[in-house]
Parts: C-alpha cells; structure tokens; sequence
C-alpha cells in the first residue's frame, strides 16, 4: 500500500487504474482505524478493483470545545491495519493541502444538515459535507463507501452527491458492533471502565424502541421513555432520542417506508451516538 500526500500524486496512482478500466473505491476516515472502518474496506474490495482510504481529521467538522485536539492519531497504526485488510492507496494529506491559505468554501446541506445532530454540533454537517465533496473530487471514485453508523451522515452524503450531480454511488455498510452491542468508534477508547460497562444501555434502549414501535407503540411516548431509561442506565444527558423516517429523517409516519431510531446520549466526556433500524 502506497501513501500520498498530494492530490497530484493520488490523482497519477487514479489515472493509472481507470486508464486500465479498473474500478475505484473510496473509504474515508479519520483515523482510529477499528473493525468497523475495515467493514467499508472489506465492502469495498469486493465490490471494485481498487480501494483508496483516505486519512484525515477534518478541523472543519470539530465545534469550538470538541476534541479535535485530542483525537486519536496513530498514522503507522491506522496504515498497517488498512493495508492488511486490503487498501491499495491511503491518501493522509496534511491540513495544508485540504485546506491552503486563502480556502473559503463550505458545502451545506440545509434541513437534513441542521435537525439531530446538526442541532447540537451546528458546523458539523456542513464540516463532513466539505470534505467529502473534496475527497468525492479528488478521487472521483466510483463508489464511496459510509458506515450506518453514523446514519444521518450517510443521509447527509446521499442528498449532497444528488443535488451536485457528483457522478458516484454512496454505499452505506451495517454497523459493526461488540458482543455487548456497543457501535464501534474511535471515541470509545475515552470510556473509563466504569462508563464502558454503562455504554452498550444505548444499543439496547434504542432497540427497545424499535420493537415497541414495530409492535404498534406511539412513537413520542417511546422517545420520553428511553430519555429516562438511558439517564437511569447511568448516562448523564441525552441530547435526542428520535424515531424518524429512515430516508429523510423527518416525521416517521407508521406503516410507511423505513424508519430509524437515532440517539445522541453523553457518558462523562464522551458522547454517544447510534441507531437502529425499525
Ligand atoms: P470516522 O473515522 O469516525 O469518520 O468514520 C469513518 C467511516 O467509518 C464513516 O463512514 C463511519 O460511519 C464508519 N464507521 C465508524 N464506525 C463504524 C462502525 N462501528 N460500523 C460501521 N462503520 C463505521
């Protein structure tokens, strides 16, 4: 597996392979490399011929007070895994090269990019949709691969790729979880003991949820009570608990189309995210 640092020398490595008709992949990351990143990676050798990763903690999506500064960084790590389970190309550009001096453009995404997530981490969207908008072009693979994971995100993508005519197909990849059913992140390694033991209650009430729901529950009733059940679990807020239509994210209307039961819930320093399907 080779590393580029430039656009430039990603875009020659590219050329090579589509000049030889052979299919791209894209897998982004920020680095915390764990079995669930390595699921995209694992989708995306099958599916096409080569697999970029790329690498990169995008300032633009961290809040003031975040842990931008704090994220796990480990290059020689993250590499050696993505190399193992198949990465042709990792793409790790500096912040310079993303971002040069006099850089002013900022991808939206309204609606979609403000409720949820978007109401508690205001810049976020807007952060993940310029990176991956650059990636998309700096790449221009054929498929991209996003973790369900991080549902809203992937939502967040499918709208950007739509409205900017970005001739590529996003595929969404299962989230990978532990035994207990704790979602994989990288934020996860910020969990004391204590909090590890508390953390899979997420997974859990949110598949309560679920099945309360399917059985024939009123949605909002179920929301206030998971709020209560994750706080008697042991965390200390929860910023929402939301069941909403799987593809736009608004109102879930019972009996039409997919939903998703989606989650933000604090655990001392950390915050937490998940979903399940309905
Ligand atoms: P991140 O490095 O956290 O930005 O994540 C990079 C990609 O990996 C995103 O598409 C995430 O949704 C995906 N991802 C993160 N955790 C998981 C997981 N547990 N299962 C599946 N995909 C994941």
């Amino acid at each position: 597996m080779d590393i580029v640092r430039t656009v430039a020398d990603l875009r020659t490595r590219v050329r090579a392979w589509r000049g030889a008709g052979e299919t791209v992949g894209l897998v982004p990351t920020m680095g915390g490399i764990h079995d669930g990143h390595l699921a995209l990676v694992r989708a995306a050798c099958d599916r096409l011929d080569h697999t970029v990763a790329t690498l990169f903690v995008n300032p633009k999506q961290f809040g003031p007070g975040e842990d931008f500064g704090s994220y796990p960084r480990d290059e020689e790590g993250d590499s050696g895994r993505l190399e193992a389970e198949g990465v042709d190309l990792l793409f790790a550009p500096p912040e310079s090269v993303m971002y040069p001096e006099g850089y002013s453009t900022r991808v939206e995404v309204a609606g979609l990019g403000s409720i949820l997530e978007g109401a508690f981490r205001p810049d976020f969207f807007s952060g993940v949709a310029t990176v991956v908008a650059k990636l998309l072009l700096q790449v221009l693979p054929d498929a991209a691969l996003f973790g369900e994971k991080d549902f809203q995100q992937l939502r967040v993508v499918q709208r950007m790729v739509l409205d900017l005519d970005v001739p590529v197909e996003i595929v969404g990849v299962p989230t990978v979880r532990e035994p207990d059913g704790l979602a994989l992140s990288s934020r996860n390694l910020y969990l004391s003991v204590a909090e590890r033991e508390i953390a899979p209650a997420l997974f859990a009430t949110l598949s309560a949820v679920a099945e309360a729901v399917r059985a024939g529950a009123e949605p909002e009733e179920r929301e206030r009570w998971a709020e209560s059940a994750l706080l008697s679990a042991g965390f200390e807020g929860v910023d929402y608990v939301a069941v909403r239509d799987g593809v736009t994210l608004g109102p879930y209307a019972t009996g039409q189309g997919p939903g998703r039961v989606l989650a933000a819930a604090r655990l001392g320093k950390t915050r937490l995210i998940d979903n399940v399907a309905l």
